[in-house]
C-alpha cells in the first residue's frame, strides 16, 4: 500500500509541478516547522466540537448541483471563496501547487505533503494563496504575505505515509474577512462521520471541481471516499452541507481516495500557531 501510495503521490506531484514564469512578484515567504505526529499524538475527544462557518456579506452563497465532479466557475462564491488554490515554492527551487481552505479568520488548514517537495525533502519557502481563483489576473483575493505553518511527518524511512499528512497555516492578516471560512466538526466518532454526506473540492492546474457522497471510516486519523479527486486537489476541504469541515483530501490508490480527519491534534497543532 506505502508503494502505491508513494508512487500515485509522485505523479500527482509530477502532474501539478509547473514553472513561475507568471508570477512578477515573489510568493509570501514563511517557515515550516516540522513535528512528528507519534510524540504528538492525542487522544481524540469524545465530544464533537464545533466552530461556526462564517459568510462575509459581500460573498454570495453557492448552491450545490447534483452531478458528479462538478466545475465550479463562480469560484469567489462561499463556500468555494474559502478554498485557497496555493502556488508553492520550495527551499529546493522546485515549484507545485496545491489546495487549502480557511477554517477562521487567519487560519488555513492542507495537506502537509502541499508544503514539502517529495524529490528533495525540502520544505516550502514562499506560497502564493489565491482565493476564488479565475486566473493569474482574475481572483477574490490574493494573500502573498507571510505566514507561519505546522505540518505533520510525512516520510518514514523515506516513504511517504498518510499518518502525519496534514499541515495548518497562520496568515499575517485577516484573510477570512473577505474570503469567509468554513466552520470545523472536530473529532467527531466515527458512526458521526460515515453518516455525514460530504462534499470534497479542490484545485487542479487553477481549475475548482468538486464531488460528494458518504465517506467511510478507515482509522482514527483517516476516511475513505470513492467519489472523484484528481491529482493536484490535495489540501482541498472535504465539508458537510452546512459548510463545516469534517476532513482534509490527501491521497488516493487505485481504490478509494483518503482523507484526514479533523482529529484534536488537527486543532491543537492549528490553535497553537502564533
Ligand atoms: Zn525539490
Amino acid at each position: 500500500m506505502k508503494k502505491i501510495l508513494s508512487f500515485l503521490l509522485i505523479m500527482m506531484l509530477l502532474l501539478s509541478a509547473f514553472s513561475y514564469t507568471a508570477l512578477a512578484e515573489e510568493p509570501g515567504q514563511g517557515e515550516v516547522i516540522l513535528f512528528d505526529i507519534e510524540e504528538e499524538s492525542v487522544a481524540e475527544l469524545m465530544e464533537e466540537a464545533e466552530e461556526e462557518p462564517f459568510i462575509p456579506e459581500s460573498v454570495e452563497k453557492a448552491i450545490f448541483g447534483k452531478d458528479d465532479r462538478v466545475r465550479i466557475y463562480d469560484t469567489s462564491r462561499f463556500p468555494y471563496s474559502a478554498i485557497a488554490y496555493m502556488e508553492v515554492q520550495g527551499e529546493c527551487g522546485d515549484s507545485w501547487t496545491g489546495s487549502g481552505f480557511m477554517v477562521g479568520k487567519d487560519r488555513l488548514l492542507t495537506a502537509a505533503h502541499c508544503l514539502v517537495c517529495t524529490k528533495h525533502g525540502k520544505w516550502a519557502k514562499g506560497i502564493t494563496f489565491y482565493f476564488g481563483y479565475k486566473t493569474h489576473k482574475n481572483y477574490l483575493y490574493r494573500y502573498n504575505d507571510r505566514w507561519t505553518a505546522w505540518a505533520g511527518n510525512v516520510f518514514s524511512n523515506k516513504n511517504y505515509t498518510t499518518n502525519g499528512d496534514f499541515g495548518c497555516i497562520k496568515l499575517s492578516k485577516n484573510v477570512g474577512d473577505v474570503t469567509g471560512w468554513l466552520g470545523s466538526r472536530w473529532a467527531l466518532t466515527d458512526s458521526t462521520v460515515a453518516s455525514t454526506y460530504c462534499y470534497y473540492a479542490g484545485y487542479r492546474d487553477g481549475v475548482l471541481r468538486y464531488d460528494s457522497g458518504l465517506p467511510w471510516v478507515l482509522s482514527s486519523e483517516h476516511i475513505a471516499f470513492t467519489m472523484d479527486t484528481q491529482p493536484g486537489n490535495s489540501g482541498g476541504p472535504i465539508f458537510d452541507a452546512n459548510y463545516y469541515a469534517v476532513g482534509i483530501i490527501i491521497a488516493h490508490n487505485d481504490q478509494y481516495n483518503i482523507g484526514y480527519r479533523l482529529t484534536t491534534n488537527v486543532e491543537t497543532k492549528l490553535d497553537n500557531l502564533k
